[in-house]
């Protein structure tokens, strides 16, 4: 993921260091700072459409009213507010704007939380949610109020129409639905979303009027995760949202420490065995032929020895770079262990298949990377199966034989057993 850029202003050189501490240690934030109003400006000019999001103090020196925020909206910057006071009327002229989150300097944790927040308001770039209601006026005041805050929105005028969208739209990871709706209510379509998506894949905020307070026990029941009065606030229902989004994030975050490897952010082994097994019986079901290839740096152990052991970790996640450009969505790549790595495909004939790792081959003996003041290149040997055996394991055994002969036999080179 490349680097966002932030915009951090406040005139307090302790918040600007505790901020700075709080970035360089838990995220990989680009930040830019500054302590007035003039500065931000300055940078908000020569960073033209670059800031995904800004942490912005509301009292300063020569702007004491909350007008850096207006200047964030007039960029289009998504703003968390960390502020040390807020009277009423400069609250309520904040509430209409573009705010993420508003968190106050007395709290102990206040650094901590405005930056967890901004990094809710970068993350809300590549993240989808829907929008369900039958009121056009409902939807539209929603999806102004989230696209501010740079939510991709998309809307469903019935459960129904919900229902198809997200089947379509997979990358969607919260529904926000209203109940009474023809054609299919909200608590119906938060039955059947149950049926398909579990609380931590997808989260559903039901919508409820005040005075109809069973309809929320009942979208609790069927598996709603929060509910929200109507009428709210832009405040309210971007924290009801945001908050949510974060449940979902963290257990994905959860999932990735089980199924990922730490260093290059591949699928580890057991995740390898866990998928492929699915995949390659699906494939035995359709007698269509799967390959098993396994690769293996070669010489790996002088890289190490030589530039050190830093150096030789950068070399393994270069492998990720080049199999994600080579390679398709549905392959499944992962780090077996060490610099060895197991791929599986489907759909595969075996004329593109020794097309391809021909050229996988070709793109490490020509590639050179520079890092650590050093420039290093290396080959790879690759041993692959292709057919159908008895099970995964008899092809990940045969691919490791047809890697150990391409290994002894000169390195740099693939060889295919076919079964
Ligand atoms: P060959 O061409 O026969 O594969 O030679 P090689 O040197 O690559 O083979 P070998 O299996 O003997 O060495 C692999 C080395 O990889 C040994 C180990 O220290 C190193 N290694 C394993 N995991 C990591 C890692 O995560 N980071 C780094 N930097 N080195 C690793
Ligand atoms: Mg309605
Ligand atoms: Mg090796
Ligand atoms: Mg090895």
């Amino acid at each position: 993921m490349c680097m966002k850029k932030v915009l951090i202003v406040d005139d307090s050189e302790m918040i600007i260091s505790l901020v700075k501490l709080e970035i360089k240690k838990h995220t990989d934030i680009d930040a830019y700072y500054a302590q007035t109003y003039q500065e931000a400006n300055k940078l908000i000019r020569h960073n033209q459409g670059e800031f995904k999001a800004a942490l912005l103090d509301v009292g300063l020196p020569d702007a004491p009213n909350g007008e850096i925020v207006k200047l964030a909206n007039a960029s289009k910057i998504p703003a968390v507010i960390l502020a040390a006071t807020l009277n009423k009327k400069l609250k309520d002229s904040l509430n209409n704007k573009d705010l993420v989150d508003i968190i106050f300097k007395d709290d102990p944790g206040s650094v901590k939380f405005a930056i967890n927040s901004l990094q809710r308001a970068l993350r809300n770039y590549d993240t989808t949610i829907l929008i369900v209601d039958d009121s056009r006026l409902y939807r539209q005041t929603l999806t102004n109020s989230l696209s501010r805050i740079h939510l991709n929105v998309m809307e469903a005028e019935n459960g129904k129409e919900a229902l198809e969208l997200i089947k379509q739209n997979p990358q969607i990871s919260l529904v926000i639905t209203d109940y009474e709706m023809p054609k299919m209510d909200g608590i119906a379509l938060t039955y059947e979303l149950r049926q398909l998506y579990q609380k931590d894949e997808l989260a559903i905020i039901a919508m409820s009027a005040l005075d109809k307070e069973d309809v929320v026990s009942g979208f609790l029941r069927v598996g709603a995760n929060d509910f929200i009065n109507k009428p709210f606030t832009h405040s309210e229902v971007v924290t009801r949202i945001n908050a949510n989004l974060d449940l979902i994030d963290l257990f994905q975050t959860l999932k990735d420490l089980a199924n990922k490897d730490f260093l290059t952010g591949m699928f580890n082994r057991r995740y390898f065995f866990d998928s492929g097994v699915a995949i390659f019986k699906k494939n035995q079901r359709k007698v269509s032929p799967v390959a098993v290839g396994m690769i293996d740096i070669d010489k790996f152990k002088n890289i190490n020895d030589t530039y050190g052991h830093d150096v030789g970790d950068d070399a393994i996640k270069e492998i990720k770079k080049i199999l994600d450009k080579n390679l398709r969505d549905s392959d499944l790549v992962s780090r077996f262990g060490g610099e060895e790595f197991c791929i599986l495909l489907e759909g595969i004939t075996l004329d593109n298949l020794q097309k391809l790792f021909e050229k996988i081959r070709a793109a490490f003996e020509l590639n050179s990377i520079k890092t650590n003041d050093v420039e290093i290149s290396y080959t790879i040997s690759t041993g692959i199966c292709f057919g159908l055996m008895d099970t995964l394991d008899d092809m990940i055994k045969l691919s490791d034989e047809a890697l150990y002969e391409a290994k002894i036999t000169g390195r740099n080179k693939v060889i295919i057993k076919e079964v």
